[in-house]
């Protein structure tokens, strides 16, 4: 139940002066009053912020339907007919004060939740802005480590190799030495993919190109790992056409891309399997790419890792599995190789994913990488700044 204080105000304009002073939680307003009329205090209420919000309920004749619909023109929310009848106007009264109350706490829950959002929003930007700092600090830090690592071990490689050419060896210093060789080399390898790492996150990359066929850098990757699929008894087959379409690009980066892929189905093929490597090329929306797949039938990667492997640093499967070395079973790297290819590929405008039915020790299901590459891709900042170049191209 309600309990209901009255005001009373004798005009238009004493009405409008006390609803500013009391804020009363409702109107009951005459149409016909002596000076201002009924509507004209609504439409004034209305244009005061003070008193806008206060709900209003018109007091009409019977028979006046025209002013009815007045009234709900300058702003009241509901009349009330005269004669009155009491229990008609406490219920109208009470409908309004309840749908007031609804709303102002519809209001205030709006207001809340609305704060709440711009807290929210205020922490996730915050969050979001501690973890590009920090990831700044990441790439600064790898930048430094490959390059300060880089000296000492030149010094190292420097005077293993004048030790390991030294005609007065001794006999047992030989094998020492020569594993000093092998093991910088290995560093070696390690310490240029951080730093080419670091440059994919300064998005330095920067290719020399020219025309090139992709099935001339595939053969002479597999010439250069020839003795170790050998060693490895690892067979491959090559598919690839006699003639494909020349395409605009870093030869040298392109290898290097493909030899990361390349040497992880080598490392992820138990001795004694396959690797296929095809290539083709096709058309799309008048655009022609080549297709570069590699297959292996090694232990496969699970398809929650498939595209985790691209991402720095990640290495599928509990690091302890891995072996250390370039190319041996398992032998694992600083989880780069992945990620050096795919920032080259993309360099290229190409595309590179992997597929495989799931990751097995035993059963060997295999992997397969596939790349994409447009035979002539633009990079959209030329495009933008040299048209002219764009169209000789
Ligand atoms: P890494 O230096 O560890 O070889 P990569 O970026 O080249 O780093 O590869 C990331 C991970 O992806 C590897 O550690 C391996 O777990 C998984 N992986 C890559 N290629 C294959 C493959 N052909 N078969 C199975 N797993 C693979």
């Amino acid at each position: 139940a309600w309990k209901l204080r009255v005001l009373i105000a004798k005009n238009g304009e004493d009405a409008l002066q006390r609803a500013a002073q009391q804020q009363p939680d409702l109107l009951l307003l005459d149409v016909m009053m002596p000076g201002m009329d009924g509507f004209t205090v609504c439409r004034q209420l209305q244009k005061d912020a003070a008193t806008a919000a206060i709900p209003v309920i018109f007091m009409t004749a019977l028979a006046d339907g025209d002013n009815k619909v007045r009234g709900f023109e300058a702003g009241g929310v509901d009349y009330i007919t005269k004669p009155f009848h009491q229990p008609e106007v406490l219920a109208r009264v009470t409908a309004q004060l309840r749908i007031h109350q609804l709303t102002h706490a519809l209001q205030t829950a709006n207001a809340d939740l609305e704060a709440k959002v711009t807290e929210r929003t205020a922490e996730l930007a915050q969050a979001l802005e501690a973890a590009r700092i920090l990831d700044a600090k990441k790439s600064d830090f790898i930048d430094v480590v490959g390059h300060e690592l880089r000296t000492p071990l030149t010094v190292i490689q420097g005077y293993a190799q004048i030790l390991a050419h030294r005609a007065d060896l001794a006999a047992d210093l030989v094998q020492p030495i020569a594993a000093i060789v092998s093991a910088a080399a290995q560093l070696g390898g390690i310490v240029e993919q951080v730093i080419e790492a670091a440059r994919l996150n300064h998005d330095s990359l920067t290719l020399t190109r020219a025309w090139l066929n992709v099935n001339d850098v595939l053969r002479r990757l597999m010439g250069v790992y020839a003795q170790t699929l050998d060693e490895r008894r690892l067979t491959v087959t090559l598919n690839l056409p006699a003639t494909l379409p020349e395409m605009w690009g870093d030869a040298m980066a392109l290898y290097q891309a493909l030899e990361h892929v390349l040497r992880n189905a080598i490392k992820y093929t138990p001795d004694g399997g396959v690797i296929t490597v095809s290539s083709a090329a096709y058309a799309d929306a008048g655009q022609q790419y080549l297709e570069i797949v590699i297959t292996d039938t090694g232990i496969g990667i699970d398809p929650a890792e498939q595209r985790l492997i691209f991402e720095q640093f990640y290495r599928a499967g509990p690091v302890a599995h891995h072996s250390s070395g370039k190319t041996k079973f398992k032998g694992g790297g600083p989880g780069l190789g992945l990620t050096l290819a795919r920032g080259i590929i993309a360099a290229h405008g190409g595309r590179i994913w992997a597929e495989s039915p799931g990751c097995d020790e035993v059963a060997c299901p295999g992997s397969q990488f596939f790349i994409i590459l447009p035979v002539q891709y633009v990079p959209p900042q030329i495009a933008a700044a040299a048209p002219v170049e764009t169209a000789t191209l």
